[in-house]
């Protein structure tokens, strides 16, 4: 792998997440030994539900469409049965060939992290070959890497399909296709690099795609690449983020917005954050900002040149930095476990990036504390978000930075249906968090929502 530092091993060790209800061992899903040794020095016991029931499926040969909510496991979903079939073929990739497996990923940072979850579960196949190839950094590291021999190639679509048509890169050995995050790459308009990505690859390819949800689009999407595939939809965007609390503060206007920010992040129980804006600008501003008060907090943005982003994702890992300032560039594929806190300065683009953002926090096995800081028009997107997660998110205030705007009347009705029956959502109710928001000041939470309103 190139262009960026090598992490450490127990950055990735994580050995909590939920595993399958029948607890099925990585050796009963028919992983060979090397896979498994490799999969025992990662740390995990046992496979996860998205693993038991995506590995064997995979194995059988087949196309699957799978639904799996994010920091499930995907990720060794796909590649341990993807690196079965290497090992288990005579074939051999050849100089220049092109690879034998592709990943298709969203984002930069998603690509890395998947090449980086690769050399973890390949650390025994002292042959494999992987390189990944996105935009935004130099082209000689990657074309070096796709000229030699190649297994796994994990990539962006855009720059992916550049070297394609170019002719500097063959796609016709391809024998596994993933479509990694498939909902969001549609969000972001690949439809039609995917397309043309797929044309290039054999129609004999097992293709794997994997997506927070398999409706709309991205049901369309698998009727015209995927064959008879088989279904699996272990989790979704409905899943209640079990390790997640979730809360929502009522700001006046920005500079409120901003005190409540700095007293957030001035608890003491915050290990590590990551601030959400919606611009660049924002991103960059309040970094400085945060940065004058005192914090150690860098910003992370598309605007920004890979390297600087690589380097910035290398400080947070090794806790050099505390707060991230970040747009949804970061929403996606980063995968620290000392991250307590997501905090939603800026509100997001849609509400499954929300649902993204959360999941940063939660991690193997821990919980995190989710806070959204919302002005009054933030409300039609709260209550999009809402609908979307079929969870309502308990509105809280601070002591002494209480909004002096009364809250918003139509505070949603999440799902359809419990609102119709105006049963309020007892079941939204807020959950303690371990003390964790507490410093100087005390914090309340509504319990009870208010009538919900039809939008
Ligand atoms: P992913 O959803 O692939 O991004 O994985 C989320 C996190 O779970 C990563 O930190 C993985 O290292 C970790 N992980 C994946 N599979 C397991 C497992 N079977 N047991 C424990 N941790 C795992």
């Amino acid at each position: 792998m190139r262009g960026y530092a090598p992490e450490k091993l127990e950055n990735y060790l994580s050995h909590d997440l939920p595993v399958a209800p029948e607890a099925p061992t990585f050796a009963s899903l028919g992983l060979p030994e090397l896979l498994l040794k490799a999969v025992e020095a990662a740390g995990y016991t046992h496979p996860t539900s998205v693993q038991a029931a995506a590995i064997p499926a995979a194995m059988a040969g087949g196309d699957l469409m799978v639904s799996a909510a994010t920091g499930s496991g995907k990720t060794a979903a796909f590649v341990l049965p993807a690196l079965q079939r290497l090992i288990s073929s005579e074939k051999r990739a050849v100089p220049g060939g092109g690879p034998r497996i592709l990943v298709l990923t969203p984002t930069r940072e998603l690509s890395l992290q998947v090449t980086k979850a690769c050399e973890l579960y390949g650390r025994t196949l002292k042959w494999l070959r992987t390189a990944s190839v996105v935009g935004g950094v130099p082209y000689g590291a990657q074309l070096r890497a796709i000229r030699g021999t190649l297994d796994v190639l994990i990539a962006t679509p855009g720059r992916l399909l550049d070297l394609q048509k170019s002719g500097r890169l063959d796609l016709a050995r391809v024998e596994v296709l993933v479509l990694d995050e498939a909902d969001r790459m549609l969000d972001m308009g690949f439809i039609d690099d995917i397309r043309s990505i797929v044309a290039a690859t054999p129609d004999t390819r097992q293709t794997l795609l994997f997506s927070a949800t398999l409706d709309g689009d991205v049901a369309r999407l698998a009727g015209q690449l995927l064959k008879t595939p088989q279904r699996i939809e272990l989790a979704s965007h409905r899943d209640k983020h079990e390790g997640i609390t979730q809360r929502l503060h009522w700001a006046d206007n920005r500079a409120h917005k901003e005190r409540l920010l700095d007293h957030l992040l001035r608890d003491t129980t915050l290990d590590q954050a990551i601030v959400f804006t919606s611009t660049q600008r924002d991103a960059e501003r309040i970094a400085a900002v945060l940065e004058a008060s005192g914090h150690a907090v860098a910003a992370l943005h598309g605007g920004m040149p890979q390297s600087q982003r690589n380097r910035t994702l290398t400080g947070l890992r090794h806790r050099r930095l505390r707060v991230l300032v970040a747009t949804d560039v970061a929403s996606r594929g980063i995968d620290v476990p000392t991250i307590s806190h997501v905090i939603n300065y800026g509100m997001p683009m849609n509400s499954e990036d929300y649902v993204h953002r959360i999941g940063r926090t939660g991690r193997a096995g821990r919980t995190g504390l989710a806070v959204t800081l919302a002005e009054h028009a933030d409300l039609h997107k709260i209550r999009g978000i809402e609908r979307f997660t079929t969870q309502r998110i308990p509105v809280s205030t601070i002591e002494g930075l209480e909004p002096r705007l009364p809250e918003p009347a139509t505070h949603a009705k999440p799902g359809a249906g419990a609102g119709r029956r105006g049963n309020g959502g007892r079941s939204f109710s807020a959950r303690p968090h371990s003390g964790r928001d507490r410093d100087t000041r005390s914090e309340r939470t509504t319990g009870t929502p208010q009538r919900a309103r039809r939008p």
